[in-house]
C-alpha cells in the first residue's frame, strides 16, 4: 500500500527549499571535489577534471526510453534512461567503456539536461533513470530544479555503481524516490584489481545502508511499477570475484531480508577483461545456481533472477543464464 507520502519526494524538497539547499552544498563540494570516494580535490568549478574526467557540466552520452531494466521500473512504456559519460570507477569489464572511459558523449547546460528530463516525461515513461550519475549529482539537480519549474512530476530514479560517500547519499534524502544500486564486490582486493576502487565495500555497504533508511523497501504502484525504494543490482562475475555469500549476508544482517534484489547472469567479458583469465568468459550456470543458493541462504526472496530471455520474480523460477 502506498501511504500519504507524496510521490516524487523532490517536489516536497523543491517546494521546502531543500532541494536548492542540497544544490548549493553539491556545487560547494565540487570546488575542490570531493563528490566520491576519490576524493580529487580538482575545482570543477573552473572546469578542472579528475578522475571522472567530467568537469563543469555534465556529459550526456544518450537518452531513451529503456525497455531492458527491471519490470518495475521499466513497466509497459520504459524507463527515462539518461546515460551520463564519464565514470568514478574503472571497471576493466565494462560494457560501457566507449563513454564511461572516454570522453564521448555531450556536455548539457544544467536546462538542457532539465529539458531531456521533460522531454522523457513526454514519451510516457515511468521515471528518469539516471544512469552512473554520482559524478555528476549537483549538476543533475541543478537540472532536476529547472525541470520541476516546467512540469517534471515522475519518480527518480538514482542508478548507481554503488561507489558512494554515504554523505553525499544524505543529499539526496527526499530527493531520490528509488535507489537501483549495484553491490559488486565484497572484498577489497577485487574491487582493486577490477574496478580499481580502493575501499568499495566499505563505501558501498555504508551507502546500501544510508539508501535504506530514506526509501526503505520497494513500493510498487497498483500496475506493478515502483514508486519508491532500493533495489540492489548485483551482477554474477566468473569465479566467485564478487563474492556473492558476503554480499548476501550483509543485506539480510544489515539492511533487511526484504530487500528486492536483481541478481544478474549476463556478464560479458567486455574491454580489458580478456586480459585477465579468471574473468575472460560467461558465468556458467552452476556459479549461477550457487548465487542464487547464497540468497536463498540468507532468506533473501525478493526480486527477480535472470532468465536467457529477461528477468523472473524470484521465487519459484527456473533459472537459465548464459551458458559457458
Ligand atoms: S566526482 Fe570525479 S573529480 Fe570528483 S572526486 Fe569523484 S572522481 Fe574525483
Amino acid at each position: 500500500m502506498i501511504s500519504e507520502i507524496k510521490y516524487p519526494l523532490y517536489l516536497q524538497a523543491y517546494a521546502s527549499g531543500r532541494l536548492d539547499k542540497a544544490i548549493e552544498e553539491g556545487y560547494r563540494l565540487l570546488e575542490s571535489c570531493a563528490i566520491c570516494p576519490r576524493k580529487c580535490r580538482v575545482n570543477r568549478l573552473k572546469d578542472q577534471k579528475g578522475y571522472c574526467k567530467i568537469g563543469l557540466n555534465a556529459r550526456v552520452y544518450s537518452f531513451t526510453p529503456h525497455h531492458g531494466e527491471e519490470p518495475p521500473i521499466s513497466g509497459k512504456n520504459g524507463s527515462g534512461a539518461i546515460f551520463f559519460s564519464g565514470c568514478n570507477l574503472s571497471c576493466v569489464y565494462c560494457q560501457n567503456y566507449q563513454f564511461s572511459q572516454a570522453e564521448n558523449g555531450r556536455e548539457l547546460q544544467p536546462e538542457e539536461l532539465g529539458d531531456i528530463m521533460l522531454g522523457l516525461q513526454n514519451k510516457h515513461c515511468h521515471n528518469i533513470n539516471l544512469v552512473t550519475p554520482t559524478h555528476v549529482m549537483p549538476q543533475i539537480l541543478k537540472a532536476l530544479s529547472a525541470a520541476i519549474k516546467k512540469g517534471l512530476n515522475i519518480p527518480l530514479v538514482y542508478n548507481t555503481s554503488g561507489y558512494e560517500l554515504p554523505r553525499i547519499v544524505k543529499l539526496l534524502k527526499g530527493i531520490a524516490d528509488i535507489y537501483l544500486v549495484d553491490m559488486r564486490y565484497f572484498d577489497n582486493d577485487k574491487a582493486v584489481k577490477y574496478s580499481n576502487a580502493p575501499d568499495y565495500p566499505e563505501y558501498n555497504q555504508g551507502a546500501v545502508k544510508e539508501m535504506h533508511r530514506q526509501v526503505g523497501i520497494a513500493k510498487f504502484d497498483p500496475d506493478g511499477i515502483i514508486r519508491s525504494g532500493v533495489i540492489i543490482r548485483h551482477l554474477v562475475l566468473p569465479g566467485g570475484v564478487s563474492g556473492t555469500k558476503g554480499i548476501a549476508g550483509f543485506i539480510a544482517r544489515e539492511v533487511s531480508p526484504d530487500t528486492y534484489i536483481s541478481l544478474m547472469s549476463q556478464y560479458l567479458p567486455c574491454y580489458k577483461a580478456d586480459q585477465l583469465k579468471e574473468i575472460s568468459r560467461r558465468i556458467s550456470l552452476k556459479e549461477y545456481e550457487a548465487a542464487k543458493e547464497a540468497l536463498q541462504k540468507f532468506g533473501l526472496n525478493n526480486g527477480w533472477i535472470q532468465e536467457e530471455y529477461g528477468l523472473e520474480a524470484m521465487a519459484g523460477i527456473h533459472i537459465r543464464p548464459a551458458k559457458v
